[in-house]
């Protein structure tokens, strides 16, 4: 039989205080709930690929109390408890801004088996998420207390950390979290974890690479295919950060105004929104050809000459370039 996980979301929408402090360049607050949610859902959609029975102690937008969360998982008899936080130190941007994750288990579970799952989630937390690692620690939490099975509840960042905060509605690091939450559920259930299919990929071997992008000062879309039509896959920041940086790419593939950059492409007419570096540098002598519009007009050593030609069929309004190492 499957192994039941609880799935718990921390708090309601609108429960006060779990939000960040007022963000001025979104015009709000982030509630906590806007993190806990989709990487609760996201979570449950990983442990149901693997095998798992999964139980929303927390269903749907109403706010369920602590009491109801806990009676649904001890009375669902569920194998483990995970509830998803993210964590808060004054409520404020300024003065001290700690970061970074925590994992709590029950007073006294520390080396037992809560104690075991937390370690086994934070293993994979570590690995990929690159946040500060504040470790394992007991708490006297109700949703650790009331509940009859071994039971995990993460501080997945600092609300009141100015960089953290903006993690929360990040859609990618909602996922990040979730499939470190799930392997590590896996590993300590012993289930082999099984990965979301992956997206289609194109290679993306470095001597693949035509040059650099430099993104403007506007964020661009990141779309599926070098179309309007296409589906956004996230939007790339703007060129300059806060650290006056200029966001760069690595580019694979042009056609007409489109850019391939990895596995999406951004719309770059008349070069409006981006800055294109051609490499000039051939490090390893290979051998480029350049076909436009279907014909090979070329095969080069120099990379000059490819972004020669890239560029003149560019200008003379050729809407498929395609450059092949032979
Ligand atoms: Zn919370």
């Amino acid at each position: 039989m499957a192994y039941l996980i609880a799935l718990d979301d921390g708090h309601g929408e609108n429960t006060p205080g779990k939000r960040t402090p007022y963000i001025s360049s979104l015009g709000r607050a982030i509630h906590e709930n806007e993190f806990n949610k989709p990487m609760i859902n996201f979570l449950n959609e990983e442990l149901k690929r693997c095998g798992f029975d999964t139980l929303l102690v927390a269903p749907g937008d109403t706010d369920h109390s602590l009491t109801s969360r806990t009676n649904r998982a001890n009375k669902a008899g569920a194998d483990a408890y995970i509830s998803g936080h993210f964590n808060a130190f004054d409520g404020s941007f300024e003065g001290s801004n700690p970061s970074g994750i925590s994992l709590f288990v029950y007073p006294g579970h520390l080396n037992r088996d809560a104690g075991e799952l937390a370690g086994c989630i934070a293993k994979y937390l570590r690995q990929g998420t690159h946040q500060n690692y504040r470790g394992i620690k007991e708490a006297n939490f109700h949703v650790l207390r009331e509940t009859h099975m071994i039971a995990v509840l993460t501080e997945n960042g600092f609300m009141d950390h100015p960089d953290e905060a903006f993690l929360m509605l990040d859609r990618d690091f909602q996922r990040e979290v979730a499939i470190e939450h799930a392997k590590g559920i896996c590993d300590y259930f012993n289930v082999r974890y099984v990965a979301d299919d992956p997206a289609p990929t194109y290679s993306m071997d470095a001597d693949e690479r035509l040059g650099e992008v430099v993104i403007g000062d506007k964020p661009m879309n990141y779309r599926e295919r070098p179309s309007l039509d296409a589906p956004v896959i996230r939007e790339l920041p703007a060129g300059h950060g806060k650290n006056g940086e200029p966001y760069t790419v690595h580019l694979y593939e042009v056609k007409g105004h489109w850019l391939r950059l990895g596995q999406g492409w951004i719309s770059n007419a008349e070069g409006a929104y981006a800055t294109v570096k051609m490499y000039d540098k051939n490090p390893n002598g290979s051998v480029y050809r350049v076909i436009i519009n279907g014909k090979q007009v070329g095969a080069y050593a120099d990379d000059d000459n490819i972004a020669d030609q890239v560029r003149k069929a560019v200008e003379s309004g050729k809407d498929n370039v395609k450059i092949e190492r032979v």
